[in-house]
Order: C-alpha cells, then structure tokens, then sequence
C-alpha cells in the first residue's frame, strides 16, 4: 500500500497512522489542506474490510471538507480520521484517550468532531486529553441536523429560482428518500412552506410520523427515485446518482443532504446531459458544519442560522457559472473551491516570500 500512488491521493499536507499498543487504537489522520485554517472534519469508526479501504476514505473524505469549508466561506481547513474498528463492539475510553493523544500531537492542524459510528460521549473522552476537538457536551451547539436542514431548505430555494424562475416553494412537490435526523427536519420545514411531500425511509415508524404531522405520501424505498416531483431530494445514502438510478429519476432538480452523491465524478456531467439540475452535496449540505463554526462561547444560534441561509447565495453563483461556462454544477463548485485556496495561498506567499519562491522554486509543505 502506497499513500502517494492511492487514487484518493489529493496533495494532502499530511497523513499519520496511529496505533496505540494499550488500548488497541488503529486509526489514520488525514489532513488534506490547511491553507485556509486548522482542518476540521469528523472522526469515523467503521469495521474497514482492509487498511487500504480506511485510507481510501479518509483521504476522500478529508479533501471533501477542504472543499466543503472553502466553498462556504469559511476559515477552516479539511481533514478527517478514521478508527479501524466495529462502533458496537471495540469503543473504550482508553480507545478515545489514545486517539486524543494523537490530535494533540498535531498541535491544532487538526481539529476532530464526530462522523458515523461515533458519539459526543466518545468526543468527551477524546477532550481529557486535548481541546483540539469539537462537539462535546461541554463545547457543542447541539445535534447539527436542523442546521443542514435549513440549508438544504434554502438551497431548494435557489434551484428553484434558477430553474423554474420562482422565488416561493409553496405548491411544489418535493420526494424525500430517507427521514433520518435530517430528513425529518428537512420535511418539517418544507411543510412549513406548503410543499406537497412524498417520503420514503426503511423505518417503517419514520414513514408513519411524516405522514402524521407532514400528510406526506409514502412510496416504497424502490419508487422514491423516479416518482414524479418537483425535487428529489437523497437525505440517506451515498452513490444514488449513478448508471442506472440517473436515466429513471422522476424529478428535474437533485437538492439534498446526503454525502458522496455522484457514485463517480462522470455522474455530474451525466445529470447535466439529462436536463437535470444538480445542487452539489457538500455545498447544499454545509449548513452543519456552518453551525459548528460558531460553537463557542455566546454562541448565537439566530446568527449562525442566517449564516447557513447563505447556501442560497453560493448555489446561485455555482448554478450561473456552471450555465455561463457550460460545465456540470458539481465541478463548477470543485473550482470555485479550488480558486479561493488558490487565492490564500498566493495572498500568504505575497506577504511572506520563502527562500523556495524567491528562488522560484514551488514550497514544500505547509509552512515552507
Ligand atoms: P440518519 O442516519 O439519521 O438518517 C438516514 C435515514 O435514511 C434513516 O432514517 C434510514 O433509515 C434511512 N435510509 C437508509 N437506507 C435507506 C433507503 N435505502 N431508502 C430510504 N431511506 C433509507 O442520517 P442523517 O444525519 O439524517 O444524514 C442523512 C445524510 O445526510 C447522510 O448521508 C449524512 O452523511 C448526510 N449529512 C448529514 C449531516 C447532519 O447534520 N446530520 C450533515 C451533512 C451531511
């Protein structure tokens, strides 16, 4: 296995494979890029069939939150980890101590928070050791759900204005795939709206409560995907735009929280080609990590939600661009991102030349 030869390889500034003899700790830290600041991303723990499936992920994962925090704005680099490991079997506080002791050796490069298969217990753990990590009982904001929701809710908006030239939802169709701590949220607020809602989730209890408080439509987990709506919005699974669901999608816009929608890059141009109005996952999805951003003392939860509303906005230029230029929405959104790194970066080298750029010379590493 070679880090530098890995498909999921980016550039990133530094990868560090951790192991604790004590407590059984195998993890792996990647941080992809730190020019806008400390990289923030979660932690996920997943019983990986192999190493090299962990680094995959991990290096996928920590360049989609370079790109996530670039793309809304905020100062915050992208990085990740991984612990190798089943969540319902091999968690102990020794386990989380073990991986605290290893963002602490980063200094604050890196700043963990919870991903799948991780609690804000297990965080609590990691904070005996180190306060380079985010939402813990003592730090949080709270569940972060309702936050992606609204801006999901207001990404909607702006794929709505772009597309059918509207400015109000009310009397549209959206069909929902999956009522998760999202989902929910996201039907709540839409209904709020006067949306027609069709729901599909394999929690049959999930299904009962939208139809109860939402009078939502309910179809089965197969059909969510091509009934006829307005949006479809994917608040489940990762890879469901792909070969065989694109040519049978029922709605003319694509707008939802789920991560890793494109099952590969070729998807976007592939939805493009279809009429279809694709809003990029990791930017209709930021309102949660947005929220984070503010955690803190008086935090402000009016201020940070205005902050998510913003998603509009960026959707905006991504959905103009991406016409003007005649190129798919997701990899107009991967260069805009790309473009304000680029631009810290140069504005860093301006005011502080190294030894490698006055000798024209590319730097080596972060703070060459
Ligand atoms: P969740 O686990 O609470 O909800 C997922 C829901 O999808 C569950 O109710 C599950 O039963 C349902 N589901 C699973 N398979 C399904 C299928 N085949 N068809 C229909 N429904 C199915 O997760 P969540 O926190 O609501 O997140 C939803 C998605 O949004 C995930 O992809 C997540 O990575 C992404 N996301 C979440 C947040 C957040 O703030 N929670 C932020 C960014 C991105």
């Amino acid at each position: 296995m070679s880090v530098f030869s890995e498909t999921s390889f980016d550039d990133h500034e530094q990868v560090v494979f951790c192991h604790d003899r004590d407590s059984g700790l195998k993890a792996i830290i990647a941080i992809h890029d730190t020019t806008l600041g400390p990289a923030l991303g979660g932690c996920r723990m997943w019983p990986y069939a192999s190493d090299d499936e962990a680094l995959n992920d991990v290096l996928r994962l920590s360049r989609g939150m370079t790109y996530k925090a670039a793309i809304s704005g905020l100062d915050q680099g992208g990085g990740k980890s991984v612990i190798i490991g089943d969540p319902r079997k091999d968690k102990s506080p020794a386990l989380f101590q073990a991986l605290g002791r290893f963002v602490e050796s980063l200094g604050g490069r890196y700043i963990v928070a919870e991903d799948v298969g991780i609690t804000v217990a297990d965080m609590d753990e990691v904070e005996r050791i180190t306060d380079h990590v985010a939402g813990t009982t003592a730090k949080s904001c709270g569940d972060p759900s309702p936050g992606t929701a609204w801006g999901v809710m207001h990404g909607m908006r702006a794929a709505i204005r772009h597309k059918m030239g509207k400015d109000s939802l009310e009397g549209l169709t959206v069909a929902v795939q999956g009522l998760g701590h999202v989902g929910m949220y996201l039907c709540q607020f839409l209904h709020e709206r006067g949306v027609r809602l069709v729901v599909a989730d394999i929690q049959k209890d999930a299904v009962a409560e939208a139809m109860k408080r939402f009078g939502a439509r309910a179809v089965s987990t197969d059909r969510i995907m091509s009934e006829e709506a307005d949006i479809f919005a994917p608040c489940a699974l990762g890879a469901v735009l792909n070969d065989e669901t694109i040519p049978r999608l029922g709605a003319p816009i694509v707008a939802g929280s789920a991560n890793n929608q494109l099952a590969e890059d070729r998807h976007g141009e592939m939805l493009r080609d279809a009429g279809i109005l694709y809003a990029p996952d990791y930017v209709i999805n930021a309102g949660g990590v947005i929220i984070i951003s503010h955690e803190g003392p008086g935090f402000d939860r009016k201020r940070a939600m205005d902050h998510v509303a913003g998603i509009y906005d960026t959707l905006i230029e991504v959905f103009t661009r991406a016409e003007k230029e005649n190129a798919p929405t997701s990899e107009i959104a991967d260069a805009m991102a790309r473009e304000r790194i680029a631009a810290a970066r140069r504005k860093r080298h301006a005011y502080f030349p190294t030894a490698h750029d006055v000798a024209g010379h590319q730097p080596k590493g972060m703070y060459a």
